[in-house]
């Protein structure tokens, strides 16, 4: 029986999806919100890079690591209030990591465990797949699961290595460019 595998775009979610908070030279995400209200939120012309994404035949899968409310950096409530906002978003499915570092998960990037999970669930060739995220976390993941990596240029990542680099959504012609290609 001949199965036709399917090919996914991945995305990351703080710094490619919702805005970034920089502390002590680092990209975070809003620890309460507050703070989301007032200093995050979502990067330009997300919907409209999920959906080109998708209308170029890829699925557009979620994958971040969350480990604020171990951290204690966020309150439950407070995570659930900004990831109730992402999850309005177009995606195909959304696959979150919570582990703190030292629990040593399969899923936490730049382990590639949930890229390999979406694979068995959505039978996705992952040689045919992207990564899009912010952070060496992301293209080790990448590389790691056998796709290809798109790095969403910031002021943090300029010396990071990627195979395709982006420097937002607001000109879809270059994520097209490389997803047709
Ligand atoms: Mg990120």
């Amino acid at each position: 029986m001949s199965e036709l595998k399917t090919k996914a775009v991945f995305f990351d979610r703080d710094g490619v999806i919702l805005k970034t908070i920089i502390r002590n030279g680092k990209p975070t995400p809003a620890y309460s919100k507050k703070e989301f209200d007032e200093k995050g939120g979502f990067l330009p012309n997300v919907v409209e890079a999920i959906e080109t994404v998708k209308k170029l035949g890829y699925l557009a899968i979620l994958a971040t690591n969350q480990p604020d409310i171990k951290y204690g950096n966020i309150s439950q409530e407070d995570f659930d209030y900004v990831q109730s906002k992402v999850a309005k978003l177009p995606f195909d499915d959304i696959f979150i990591c919570f582990h703190h570092p030292n629990e040593n998960c399969d899923c936490r990037k730049p382990k590639p465990g949930m890229l390999l999970s979406a694979s068995r669930k959505w039978n996705i060739d992952l040689s045919k797949s992207f990564f899009l995220g912010d952070t060496e976390n992301d293209t080790e993941a990448s590389k790691l699961a056998g796709c290809k990596s798109i790095l969403m240029e910031a002021s943090y990542n300029t010396d990071l290595e990627a195979d395709y680099r982006i420097k937002n959504f607001t000109d879809n012609e270059g994520l097209i460019t490389i997803l047709t290609n």
